[in-house]
């Protein structure tokens, strides 16, 4: 619960979720203070120039806006000029390269047919296994709608590679999130506004948080002990990690990116995803797609592996399965009894959290506790 009178806030983390909070309370002319452990803006969404290619570089993997709220998009779009920009992604499995999400022609490609829309989803739905009815797990998710062949070509050996465990153990929700389709558009979304901001993700947050009354200060870990001199805080670090870990702690998958530098094109587009489980990696991102705008005679390509997050490793995908809900049911209980802190973003509610979502939450996180403030000061 918010300290009413609050005139002095810390923000802890410097990604969407610190920024977008920390810019509202300032132009309500509240002091902010954030503060970030790393050594630069914009948390996992920080893009940087590579200084040999020039190619600007997504340092935390691949991040494309893309959002159906008009607030959301309205907002961002005053801080960047968002280039239109579509993400096609390709898998090769099997040694034939295939269009993402599954299509008409990822469908006809893989069964060598001709197959017309109507006939795709008959031969979809004839090889699905219909007798599972609600489906709780991944696999069984896959199975219903996509069927054996499909899900162990594209889905269970890259899932098996990014989760670390059987998709049998993992949620429906996961896969819940790719389209199925039986025509041949290939966008990886299904939402209204795409685009990649010209000048990256970074640009972005330098905006946010250029403010009169917005102080900001990098390098420096924040622990609990430090919220005391702040009238409120707004916590966007690891749940678990502001209770010093007392609990044990939540599970995360971390991502390693092994860069390469090459001449010309190296794949051709921004992300290709290798599904096979004898490839160790789960996907290439080769930067400079994501800027079609751009000429670049080198090109800069991250190889993407997945493991499970060490204890001095950047946490990335939160595990949510049994053990780490019951965990995670702990630390909010205990959240909820913190003082003048909010918990936001991804790691702070331990969610996966689009960007767009991460910024819905900070608009409405900051619109509350300034309403709780203007109520009180009426009284
Ligand atoms: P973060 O960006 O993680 O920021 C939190 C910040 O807090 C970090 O900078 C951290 O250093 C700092 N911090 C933590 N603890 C402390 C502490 N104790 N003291 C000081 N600082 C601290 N979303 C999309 O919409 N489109 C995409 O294409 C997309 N691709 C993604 C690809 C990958 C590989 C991943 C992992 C995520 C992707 N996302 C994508 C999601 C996106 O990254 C998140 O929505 C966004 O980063 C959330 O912002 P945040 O501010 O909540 O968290
Ligand atoms: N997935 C897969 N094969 C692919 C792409 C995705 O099996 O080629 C699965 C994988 O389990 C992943 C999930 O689908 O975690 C959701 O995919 P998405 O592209 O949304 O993953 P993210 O953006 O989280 O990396």
């Amino acid at each position: 619960m918010a300290n009413l009178n609050c005139s002095k806030v810390l923000v802890v983390g410097a990604g969407f979720s610190g920024a977008v909070i920390a810019r509202k309370l300032a132009e309500a002319d509240i002091a902010v203070d954030v503060v970030d452990s790393r050594s630069h803006l914009a948390g996992n969404c920080h893009t940087a120039r590579d200084e040999v290619t020039n190619v600007m570089v997504h340092a935390y993997g691949p991040h494309i806006f893309h959002t159906d709220n008009e607030k959301v998009w309205e907002f961002v779009n005053q801080f960047a000029n968002f280039k239109p920009y579509v993400n096609r992604v390709k898998a090769i499995t099997n040694g034939k390269v295939y269009s993402l999400p599954i299509n008409l022609l990822t469908i006809n490609q893989f069964f060598n047919k001709t197959f017309s829309p109507d006939e795709a989803r008959k031969f979809i739905e004839d090889i699905a296994d219909n007798s599972i009815v609600d489906p709780e797990s991944f696999e069984d998710q896959a199975l219903r709608f996509v069927g054996k062949d499909i899900y162990e070509a594209f889905f269970k050996g890259y899932t098996e590679k990014q989760w670390g465990v059987s998709p049998k153990e993992l949620p429906a929700s996961i896969l819940k999130r790719l389209p199925l389709r039986f025509n041949y558009d290939d966008n990886y979304f299904n939402h209204k506004f795409q685009g990649i901001p010209e000048e990256g993700y970074t640009a972005i947050i330098e905006k946010l948080l250029d403010y009169a009354n917005i102080t900001v200060k990098l390098n420096k870990n924040v622990e609990k002990r430090e919220a005391k001199d702040y009238d409120h805080v707004f916590y966007s670090g690891p749940l678990d990690g502001w209770f010093d870990y007392k609990l044990g702690r939540l599970g995360y998958r971390t991502l390693d990116f092994i860069e390469e530098r090459h001449e010309g094109d190296f794949q051709g587009c921004a992300v290709m995803n290798y599904p096979d489980s004898d490839v160790p990696f789960t996907r290439i991102t080769e930067h400079k797609h994501f800027s079609p705008w751009e000429n670049h005679e080198q090109t800069i390509v991250f190889r993407e592996y997945s493991r499970p997050c060490g204890v001095s490793d950047i946490p990335y995908y939160p595990i949510r399965l049994l053990e780490e809900k019951k965990l995670l049911n702990e630390y909010t209980a205990l959240a909820l009894k913190e003082k003048n802190v909010s918990f936001v973003g991804r790691l702070g509610t331990y969610r996966y959290l689009d960007m767009d979502v991460t910024i819905l939450e900070a608009l409405e996180a900051s619109e509350k506790f300034l309403a709780l403030k203007s109520n009180n000061n009426k009284i």
